[in-house]
């Protein structure tokens, strides 16, 4: 490897875990994806992250955790705290009063940041992405779950003790009764979360769809995918318009596999949020999708995180 310096990105989803390393222009040199476990303890887990990413190094840049040349990590994962460097309690993970700040610290030898991981597609988006000549926009992902990171006057807002923006769970005005994965009622995530829209097609049609098939039916003007992508696109609307009022964003950018539906469902979406905003509002604040991995936002994020807090 060249003399240059280089930070890891890492996210802990649910089901899997990502690892990447950049350069400072945001290539991906090295990258790996391997399933969560959650039948060790967080501090074998970490230690499997970095015997993994100890062997990516030596086999193709032959380098070894410790160098100098890298800056550190910024992992992504539910409900991390950036502060306090610890995650409290998260069921995804079934992880309780993990202090993974400083086990990821110990692990891999490096400085280390933890973020929730919809703040870190938000940093990543805002150095390399679609945000990157915006000052105030919010990301927000839907997959899984959703989540929202803001970055307001170009930097990212966490709120009093990390526990702000989560724009996943405003309350959406519904005849619906949708239960949240959090327990409460209406929420944004209880719609447009990958289980929401499933149930939302099963609703409408009787049927199971991929994303990938609504996109390619919406885009071909079937009637069933428009009537579809109507609904989803008014309830997210719904949801950007009270988010909207209180940030006056430039733009919001969609990520997350909902993303894949691309501009057709923006402008959809936009289409219905500047019928229901503010009139000062109205045709102001655009919609636009993620430009980095729909699958792999966090982790560019992660290593955008130790570029802006060790070479600021
Ligand atoms: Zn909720």
């Amino acid at each position: 490897m060249k003399n240059e310096h280089v930070a890891f990105g890492i996210d802990i989803g649910g089901t899997n875990t990502k690892i990447g390393l950049f350069d400072k222009s945001g290539n991906l040199l090295l990258s790996h994806t391997l399933p969560t476990d959650k039948t060790v303890s967080p501090e074998q887990f970490i230690e499997h992250l970095a015997q993994e990413s100890q062997r990516l190094l030596s086999v193709d840049l032959k380098i070894e955790l410790g160098d100098s040349r890298i800056l550190g990590l910024g992992a992504g994962a539910p409900v991390a705290n950036y502060y306090t460097g610890r995650i409290e309690h998260a069921p995804n993970l079934g992880w309780t009063n993990v202090a993974l700040r400083d086990l990821f610290q110990q692990k891999f030898k490096c400085l280390a940041v933890i973020e929730n991981d919809a703040n870190l597609a938000a940093i990543g988006e805002n150095r390399w992405g679609a945000g990157k000549d915006l000052k105030d926009f919010i990301l927000i992902t839907l997959g899984t779950g959703v989540g929202t990171g803001l970055i307001l006057d170009g930097k990212l807002y966490r709120g009093n003790n990390a526990l702000g923006a989560e724009g996943g769970h405003i309350i959406i005005p519904n005849d619906k009764k949708r239960l949240c994965s959090c327990g409460g009622m209406n929420h944004l995530e209880s719609f447009l979360s990958a289980k929401g829209i499933k149930q939302t097609i099963q609703e409408l049609t009787g049927e199971e769809w991929k994303i990938e098939k609504l996109g390619t039916l919406f885009r071909e003007k079937d009637l069933k995918a428009t009537t579809i992508i109507n609904t989803i696109a008014e309830e997210l609307a719904t949801g950007l318009v009270s988010i909207g009022v209180l940030f006056g964003p430039q733009a919001f950018v969609i990520g997350g596999g909902v993303s894949k539906l691309g501009d057709s469902f923006n402008q959809v979406v936009k289409k219905k949020m500047d019928e229901l905003i503010h009139f000062s509002l109205k045709g102001k604040i655009n919609i636009v999708t993620a430009s980095l991995s729909s699958e792999k936002g966090a982790i560019y994020g992660g290593a955008a995180h130790i570029f802006d807090e060790v070479l600021k």
